[in-house]
């Protein structure tokens, strides 16, 4: 071989040699970097994930802030890796184990999210009870997972109740006794909203009074508020058109004689069959001055079927309900009135009458 080419060949070796030990060392140093800037994480969690050897797994994954969070905590558990992607980081107390011990309930990632932002009480009640198929009750529109508990026990001694009916009559607070909880209604609210709510669970103050009330044409000493007294005289007429005459007996009624009223019944038939049929003071709707009663003729309480079925029929049209209806009374917790009408103003009335529930049961599902 002539000289001249074995050393060009050898110099040719030694450039190749050279080449790849620059090419072998800047790719070395360049995946150190890589190790250092792509991981997104905070130096304390890059740390603990390397100490478990979860360097590689996690940061070949999207940042995930729950994940940092747990390893900032030193929480993060590796069985649980594929769940902690699903779950949203939210900003509560404890929130590392709190998910770990939701994850240890069985619960996934998507239920776990629910659960976070809809319960506003202590989470640690759901830890102390068996797994419950949260998203059975998420398509329930008024479903409250703050009432949790109470509608587990509630369809315990309910069996035959659909998981629907459970959360309404829970909602609506069936699940007590009337009366022995309740929320009470601010004067302000009492004047300004038409539709409100009264029932064993909502309370008047003793000192509401409307300041709009009228004199009925049918007497200067029964009064309804302004808007419903109007009302119910065209409802009046209406009656007479279709040849049903009826007469109001008992319209607005202060808390003053609400009071008067009830403690005579109660000490005629006792308090339980009087909570039956006459509200206690504050908790009457004809404190509202937005309801009625009506009879047929000069006893009380009358109401010929004949009338009772054209006010079913009718008086919607005119923005009333009748507001105790038959076979109702395990919701509205008052025996069947055919005399006493609610006025909620046309619209409403038409709405609660088409949907063929109670007041109670609509306001919960459709008014909250
Ligand atoms: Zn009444």
């Amino acid at each position: 071989m002539n000289k001249r080419l074995k050393i060009f060949l050898i110099i040719l070796l030694i450039i190749l040699l050279i080449s790849i030990l620059i090419i072998t060392t800047l790719k070395v140093i360049n995946n150190k970097n890589e190790d250092e800037e792509t991981s997104s994480y905070s130096e304390t969690a890059v740390t603990v994930m390397k100490d478990m050897d979860l360097y590689n797994e996690i940061n070949s994954k999207e940042y995930s802030k729950t994940i940092e969070v747990l390893l900032e905590d030193n929480e993060l558990k590796e069985k649980y890796l594929d769940d902690y992607y699903q779950i949203d980081y939210m900003n509560i107390e404890n929130f590392s184990s709190t998910i770990n011990n939701l994850l240890n309930k069985n619960y996934d990632g998507e239920e776990i999210n629910y659960i976070m932002k809809n319960m506003e009480s202590d989470i640690d009640i759901l830890l102390n009870m068996e797994y419950i198929d949260i998203l059975a009750f998420k398509d329930i529109s008024n479903f409250d997972i703050n009432n949790i508990e109470r509608y587990l026990n509630y369809q315990k001694e309910n069996e035959d109740y659909d998981l629907a009916t459970v959360v309404t009559y829970v909602n609506i607070g069936l699940d007590k006794e009337g009366y022995s909880e309740y929320t009470e209604y601010t004067l302000e609210k009492a004047q300004n909203d038409l539709t409100i709510l009264v029932n064993k669970y909502h309370k008047l103050p003793d000192n509401y009074e409307p300041d709009d009330l009228v004199a009925l044409s049918y007497n200067s000493n029964y009064y309804l508020r302004e808007e419903a007294a109007e009302a119910f005289e065209s409802l009046t007429k209406a009656g007479v058109l279709d040849g049903v005459i009826f007469y109001p007996f008992s319209p607005y009624r202060s808390y003053e004689t609400q009071e008067v009223l009830y403690n005579r019944y109660v000490q005629r038939d006792g308090v339980k069959a009087a909570d039956t049929y006459s509200a206690r003071p504050g908790f009457s709707e004809h404190q509202l001055g937005l309801a009625v009663d009506v009879r047929s003729s000069s006893l009380p309480d009358n109401l010929t079927p004949e009338h009772y079925k054209w006010m079913l029929d009718n008086s919607y049209k005119y923005g009333f309900i009748v507001r105790y209806p038959k076979g109702k009374q395990h919701i509205t917790q008052f025996i069947e009135e055919p005399w006493h009408l609610r006025y909620l103003g046309v619209e409403l009335a038409t709405k609660v009458h088409n949907s063929g529930l109670t007041y109670d049961e609509y306001y919960d599902l459709y008014m909250k």
